[in-house]
């Protein structure tokens, strides 16, 4: 099984009009991987929910009926006076499946990895599951301590039987910079990920995330031990985001 995820982060996206130009580039084509070839996750503003999981139940479209929603952040609390924040209780009421947790534009705004912790306990007590995102800035990896970095950061998260759902390496210098990291520096990390989960007994699949477009998936996904991708900017066009869909195979 691969994976594909979309993150929307808070960008309008016309769902209507998402989904034709997803189902026409799906419909167009003869061999578009089967649902448990790939498994496809958008991850919206709860907002969209309603209107996204009507779709999903109305559509015509095998492959359209599949997807999960899921959301970009949770609360690490579990109720009370959190202004604007949304628990995981909220998110298991309305329906989503789970939610990303410590993308790196969350990091940026004060999520530690203590927090990112938080966050994956409160999902995992509601039975949602997880994305978990890692991943090293440019000064890390110019100073060689991304593995120090990265196992600091699967250390933190993997305890108090806590593990991720789904793991998704987004290095930070290649998030939405159109700049994809090179296939030695995602096999390297995958290493670094796949030892730690070995010795912790973890079974989890390993996506990348950064820059991800129609044009780098097949050379991205044909790197051993990466199972699918997170992207942003390319799955704001649903025919984009088919595309590339289209492209991954188990
Ligand atoms: C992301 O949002 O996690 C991401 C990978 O974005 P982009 O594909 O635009 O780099």
């Amino acid at each position: 099984m691969k994976y594909l995820i979309a993150n929307w982060k808070m960008n309008s996206v016309d769902i209507n009009v998402w989904e034709q130009e997803f189902v026409n580039l799906v419909s167009s084509q003869n061999n578009f991987p089967k649902s448990d070839e790939v498994r496809l996750i958008v991850c919206l503003n709860l907002y969209d929910y309603t209107v996204f999981s009507e779709k999903i139940k109305n559509s015509k479209n095998e492959i359209f009926n599949k997807i999960s929603l899921f959301t970009q952040d949770v609360s690490q609390y579990d109720e009370g006076a959190f202004t604007g924040q949304i628990s995981s209780k909220f998110l298991k009421k309305v329906g989503v499946e789970g939610s990303i947790i410590g993308h790196s534009e969350l990091r940026e705004n004060g999520d530690t990895e203590n927090i990112v912790f938080e966050k994956g306990f409160r999902l995992n007590e509601q039975g949602l599951s997880n994305i978990f995102c890692i991943g090293e800035n440019l000064e890390i990896l110019e100073n060689n301590k991304k593995k120090p970095f990265l196992l600091n950061q699967l250390q933190t998260f993997c305890k108090d039987n806590i593990s991720p759902g789904l793991l998704a390496y987004e290095p930070i210098w290649a998030i939405g910079t159109g700049k994809e990291a090179d296939s030695e520096n995602i096999a390297s990390a995958v290493s670094i990920i796949l030892d730690f989960f070995e010795n912790k007994k973890i079974d989890c699949p390993i996506l990348y995330g950064g820059s991800v477009s129609k044009s780098n998936i097949e050379e991205i996904i044909s790197i051993s031990g990466i199972d699918g991708c997170l992207v942003g900017n390319s799955s704001l066009d649903g025919e984009q985001f088919a595309i590339i869909a289209s492209k991954i195979k188990s």
